[in-house]
């Protein structure tokens, strides 16, 4: 045989074998199986078994997702306390910067298989370490799409306010020991606003969501009556018909690439987010609260409106941002005054008509709890002394 000859036969033989293989792993990748070596947090159990959780890993993962999601790190202080809560990489070694990142990128976490090299997204059969809502939320601190992102002065009220004549971002500054929020638009009328002007602000609008004893008794009948009609069928229905909308959305897309209209880079990127967003759904639609404990739930939070003002008042720092955000839908400055108003279901319950009602309750579930963790504790933290509480009523 000439070497020509031999030549381009092991070539064909190399491609075949190289196409073989191409399929073999493409069949695994189609099962929900990822034929490579498992990411650090898995466990390899061979070519046709899934990653299973690494239980000396797997905890520090999903820590590592919630530190960054907090907003109260940088990749390089995640890089960091990771390295000392004794997070390694598969060789036993700290891991380097790049490590970190390349964790926070995977989506295998959340029980997608993403393959760089080709840009193809796959559903996974292995068990996710961490939900798809706290994958997105770290994807959208990286990319600064919300404000949560670390800054060196952590000022109170920073990425909370907008001006309502520009509205651009009010950023917060230090000038003679003062903190001061200015529109960042130069020629804007709004200039600043003083950081203790916007507090008196904000408690002042607390106050006027304070509801008193019999109102809050009322409010609590009503809700009730409320929920007998009930609303977790509406949302159950509503999540089923956003689930099915995504579904097919993400079919219309094959179709757009085959027909051209999209090209393969911009699928694989829709097709990635699509493959988030309905992960989430269904995550949100498993989760929904159980009526039970949405209504203990509310119990609780119509007890603490009767005292919003002062628990803010003794919240720490991190606490106040929540209430801020979670009671206030619209926050700006215009010129010199404060603008905040509050979500529909206070405001509701403020005027004592029928509150958290439809779309409503959605926002309560996902708003409350995060107030409650913290309004609670504080108000447990103060049952020796009931001064402060008392004074309002
Ligand atoms: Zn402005």
């Amino acid at each position: 045989m000439s070497a020509n000859l031999q030549a381009v036969i092991a070539e064909d033989y190399i491609f075949n074998l190289r196409e073989e293989a191409r399929k073999g792993l493409y069949a695994r990748l189609k099962q929900g199986l990822y034929p490579f070596k498992a990411p650090i947090g898995y466990l390899d159990n061979g070519k046709g078994a899934p990653k299973t959780l690494d239980p000396k890993y797997a905890h520090l993962i999903r820590e590592m997702f919630e530190l960054y999601a907090s907003g109260q790190h940088s990749f390089r202080s995640l890089h960091k306390e990771m390295n000392r809560r004794g997070l390694r990489n598969t060789k036993g070694n700290p891991l380097c910067m790049h490590g970190i990142e390349t964790i926070m990128n995977n989506p295998f976490y959340t029980g997608l298989i993403h393959i760089k090299a080709t840009g193809q997204t796959f559903n996974g059969i292995h068990k996710p370490i961490i939900p798809t809502a706290l994958f997105r939320r770290v994807q959208d601190i990286k990319s600064g799409k919300c404000g949560k992102k670390v800054s060196r002065h952590n000022h109170l009220y920073r990425g909370l306010f907008r001006c309502g004549l520009c509205d651009a971002p009010m950023s917060p500054e230090r000038q003679k020991g003062r903190v001061y929020y200015r529109c960042q638009t130069s020629a804007c009328d709004t200039k600043t606003i003083r950081e203790d002007v916007l507090e008196v602000a904000i408690i002042g609008q607390l106050r006027t969501l304070i509801i008193d004893e019999d109102e809050a008794r009322k409010l609590k009948l009503q809700w009730k009556k409320n929920q007998a009609i009930s609303n977790q069928a509406e949302a159950i229905q509503s999540l089923e018909l956003r689930i099915a909308d995504e579904t097919k959305r993400l079919k219309r897309l094959t179709d757009l690439l085959i027909d051209g209209v999209v090209d393969n880079t911009a699928f694989q990127n829709r097709e990635r987010d699509g493959k988030l967003r309905l992960a989430e759904l269904k995550e949100e639609l498993a989760n929904l609260p159980d009526p039970a404990t949405e209504e203990a739930n509310h119990m609780k939070f119509l007890e603490l409106m009767k005292s919003l003002a002062e628990l803010h008042v003794l919240a720490e720092p991190d606490e106040k941002r929540v209430i801020v955000q979670n009671c206030f839908s619209n926050r700006t400055v215009i010129e010199k005054d404060v603008c905040l108003e509050p979500y529909n279901w206070l405001r509701e319950g403020q005027l004592g008509s029928s509150v958290c009602v439809g779309a409503h309750l959605r926002d309560t579930s996902r708003t409350i709890i995060p107030l409650l963790d913290i309004l609670h504790g504080k108000q447990s933290g103060q049952e020796d002394d009931k001064g402060p509480l008392n004074r309002l009523s």
